[in-house]
């Protein structure tokens, strides 16, 4: 059984190294992550710069690229064969609702799914979710949390196209109330834009936001992690609005 083991976090990231070593319970472990903080890069990938694989400890590789980047270099150059699941994270971080299209940690299992691989994306939330929590991630219990999916994965498998977006409260193991499927939220953020000078007098831009934390369905991910339970999102590749479909056809060409 192999296992690629990816984030957006970069390869120093305790998250990263907490998962890998977790995995290793069910199989050979293959880390490939970005050599560099890459959050909220998404799906991007690099086609303008050449780029460089460094070994950097026993399948433990890190790539000076995107998520995807590493992705794409894991299967097609790294790996002997196409690992048989991709795990990505732990992300330091929720990824709820349409931070699902930032985030570098679910583009990752993006691609792994593009691949053919089954991918899961695994956050861990942080205190902009929840001010109660303390100060020190709880990387340990996700990563228990994260085995017990992967094993589920693997046993049950995942339709073709679907993948998995799991959150996990920032909380020792025995404080999490459950695992749950949930749906995607719209949860998004109140974008703050600040304008300050550099010290050559000219302007630059810091964007940034808070989070928004409204309720909204008892189903969500944001709600579900609220209630201190792991929230599991299966999604899919397939964007298509099929319900509009019909409508559309009438009109369209009118
Ligand atoms: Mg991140």
């Amino acid at each position: 059984m192999n296992i690629l083991v990816t984030n957006d976090d970069g390869i120093n990231s305790e998250g990263l190294k907490t998962l890998a070593d977790t995995l290793k319970e069910i199989g050979d472990v293959y880390v490939v992550a970005p050599d560099r903080q890459r959050s909220a890069v998404g799906l991007s990938v690099t086609l303008e710069h050449p780029l460089r694989i460094r070994n950097v400890g026993e399948k433990t590789y890190s790539v000076d690229g995107m998520p995807a980047d590493c992705v794409t270099l894991a299967v097609h150059n790294i790996l002997d064969s196409s690992p048989d699941l991709l795990v990505s994270g732990i992300n330091d971080g929720q990824n709820l609702g349409y931070d699902i299209y930032h985030s570098g940690t679910v583009g990752a299992a993006i691609l792994g799914t593009m691949f053919g691989i089954p991918s899961m994306a695994v956050s861990i939330a942080n205190k902009q979710f929840d001010d109660t929590y303390e100060d020190v991630f709880w990387y340990g219990s996700a990563a228990q949390i994260a085995l017990k999916i992967a094993r589920n994965v693997l046993k049950y498998k995942l339709p073709i196209g679907t993948y998995l977006n799991v959150n996990v409260p920032n909380v020792p193991l025995p404080e999490i109330e459950g695992i749950e499927i949930s749906r995607h939220g719209s949860v998004t953020y109140d974008i703050e834009i600040q304008h300050r000078l550099d010290p050559r007098g000219r302007k630059y831009y810091w964007v940034g936001g808070e989070f928004r934390r409204e309720s909204e369905h008892s189903e969500t991910d944001l709600d579900i992690l609220r209630q201190r339970k792991v929230s599991v999102t299966p999604l899919r590749l397939d964007l298509t609005d099929y319900s509009v479909i019909d409508e559309l056809s009438h009109w369209i060409n009118d």
